[in-house]
């Protein structure tokens, strides 16, 4: 059996796989982090997909228990501005589509139009976001959901993995990426992670070419059974020591760099929305990603369009005075993955595994996806290669079909302004997505016509993103022309009025992490 695993690397993807394979294993296998101390963590990495608590369940943490310690909200949806054109807004939210006589209300929506906000009448979630709302009454309930989504805010999903979960819960988090880092790292080390603070100098492979040990400056050899490769876009295991090639997404996804802000704020009086903000730009988008006790901001852009200076100045501007005298972190960003994440006795984690730019925030996802496979698709002494086939081939389709996810935001986006935006009408797209975007013309996308491999999003999502981008010209099933549509012109009518309830009712976002972090 696998009885030792060395992690190297101690950001996000190092703490969250040694402190997962830890809850998992327990005294059975032995867990050691080797971290530099001079090479920092990326430092960014604060938005979250819906599915993560999963994780924190897993490792049997509550909110309470680890988010005032992360400066942690909620996000309940994306808010992308000026997507379409300047000064229009869409919310995606993590809420999936009620049906309406067998047809999704999103149809509905394109054939009755009851107003020009296909979120506001389709969604609960976007008035939540306006109005600053917190997904959870003070007495920690979360907000009452129509009995079709019963389930989805069932706080006892226990220690399931993302592939078993059938609901969708209304939020995600945002977090101080470095404070939980701290956090995990507390939490590991006091359950038995070992933690060794060095750098990793060599890799030393044996005969066979697969890893035997890695050399540290101070702490001499670590012998492990499986290492994980946590190194970020060095891949000082997976690409350096094994060799294993890099795919490029950088034809289809051409974003390579971006700078980032961490600007504290006055959350009291600004107020927190609760979902992350992608605004687009000429070259590029920025995220705005609303803290406790400080904004995450960044613009992710593309350096055959805009220089370093200009975007940094750009951001500077669309933050105003508080960002002043805040120092800028600058990133230049390999997009695409690593053709084998698990080669030999290595698996890479993290950014050595792969990333796409962050415009629906799936890095953590990508992380805790990996972790959850690697524990269902855990070695022993045979090391059997159709085990490793299975994983690799998993983790390959579901960077693919992000992918396809992300090109999509920019092909259907109707903005076409500048060279930038115009560039993102020719860019040649992955296989298979220009004969789905054809189905999607007449027939919004279902779980038929989507990606068909698990890489984390709905057709709900693929839907929100269409009718709010506004490039790709949709219509509406020839069906509902014959039908009575009096049932779904009322499910429209009661989701805004269900919205208007909830907002009435539900305390602000600042008011419900304020009352949470009050001393009892
Ligand atoms: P890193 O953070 O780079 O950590 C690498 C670790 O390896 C460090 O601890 C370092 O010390 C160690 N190391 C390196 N070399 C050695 C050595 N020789 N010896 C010992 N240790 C070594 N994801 C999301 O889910 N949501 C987001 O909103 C989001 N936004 C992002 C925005 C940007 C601009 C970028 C670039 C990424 C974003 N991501 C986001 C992705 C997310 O940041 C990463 O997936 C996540 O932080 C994981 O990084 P990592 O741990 O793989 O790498």
């Amino acid at each position: 059996m696998i009885k030792n695993i060395v992690v190297v690397g101690g950001g996000t993807a190092g703490w969250m796989s040694a402190c997962y394979l830890k809850a998992t294993f327990g005294e059975n296998v032995s867990v050691t982090v080797v971290e530099s101390k001079n090479i920092p963590s990326i430092g960014v990495g604060e938005a979250t997909f819906s599915t993560v608590r999963h994780f924190f369940q897993y490792l049997g943490l509550q909110e309470h228990e680890w988010m005032p310690e992360c400066s942690a909200t909620y996000k309940l949806a994306i808010r992308f501005e000026n997507w379409r054109e300047p000064g229009h807004h869409f919310y995606h939210p993590f809420e999936r589509t009620r049906v309406v006589d067998g047809f999704p209300i999103t149809d509905w929506w394109l054939k009755q139009r009851p107003s020009d906000r296909f979120d506001d009448d389709c969604f609960v979630i976007p008035a939540l976001c306006e109005q600053l709302s917190s997904p959870r009454h003070l007495d920690g309930n979360i907000f009452e959901q129509r009995e079709d989504r019963a389930g989805s805010g069932s706080e006892a999903v226990g220690r399931s993995t993302l592939t078993e979960q059938q609901t969708q819960f209304p939020y995600a988090y945002h977090f101080d990426t470095v404070l939980l880092a701290k956090f995990l790292t507390k939490y590991g080390t006091e359950r038995g992670v070992a933690h060794v603070l060095d750098d990793v100098t060599r890799v030393a492979l044996d005969e066979r070419g697969w890893i035997s040990h890695v050399d540290t400056a101070e702490h001499g050899e670590l012998h492990g059974d499986l290492f994980i490769d946590c190194t970020g876009w060095r891949g000082l295991l997976i690409n350096q020591a094994l060799g294993e090639p890099f795919i490029s997404y950088q034809d289809s996804l051409p974003n390579d760099r971006a700078v980032a802000l961490r600007v504290p704020v006055e959350a009291a009086t600004r107020g927190m929305r609760p979902c992350t903000t992608a605004t687009a730009q000429d070259a590029g988008w920025i995220w705005t990603i609303p803290l406790f006790d400080r904004i995450g901001t960044g613009y992710v852009y593309a350096s055959d369009y805009i220089s370093p200076e200009e975007a940094e100045k750009t951001l500077r501007e669309f933050v105003g005075p508080e960002a002043e005298g805040v120092e800028a972190n600058h990133i230049k960003m390999r997009i695409g993955r690593t053709r084998n994440a698990w080669v030999n006795n290595c698996v890479g984690i993290g950014l050595s595994a792969g990333f796409v730019e962050p415009l629906e925030s799936t890095g953590i996802f990508f992380i805790q996806n990996a972790i959850e496979q690697l524990v269902k698709h855990f070695p022993d002494a045979t090391w059997n290669e159709g085990v490793r086939a299975s994983y690799n081939g998993h983790m390959a389709r579901m960077l693919d079909g992000v992918r396809e996810f992300l090109v999509l935001h920019y092909y259907a986006a109707a903005r076409q302004d500048n060279r930038y935006w115009k560039d993102t009408k020719t860019r040649p797209l992955p296989d298979g997505l220009a004969e789905r975007i054809e189905q999607w013309r007449i027939k919004l996308p279902d779980s038929e016509s989507i990606y068909p491999w698990y890489h984390g999003f709905e057709p709900y999502s693929y839907q929100a993103m269409l009718l709010g981008l506004g490039g790709v010209p949709l219509r509406s099933s020839a069906a509902l022309g014959s039908m009575d549509g009096a049932a779904a012109g009322k499910t429209m009518r009661d989701i805004r009025d269900e919205a208007r309830g909830l907002v009435a009712t539900l305390p602000s976002q600042y008011e419900y992490f304020a009352h949470m972090r009050r001393p009892s």
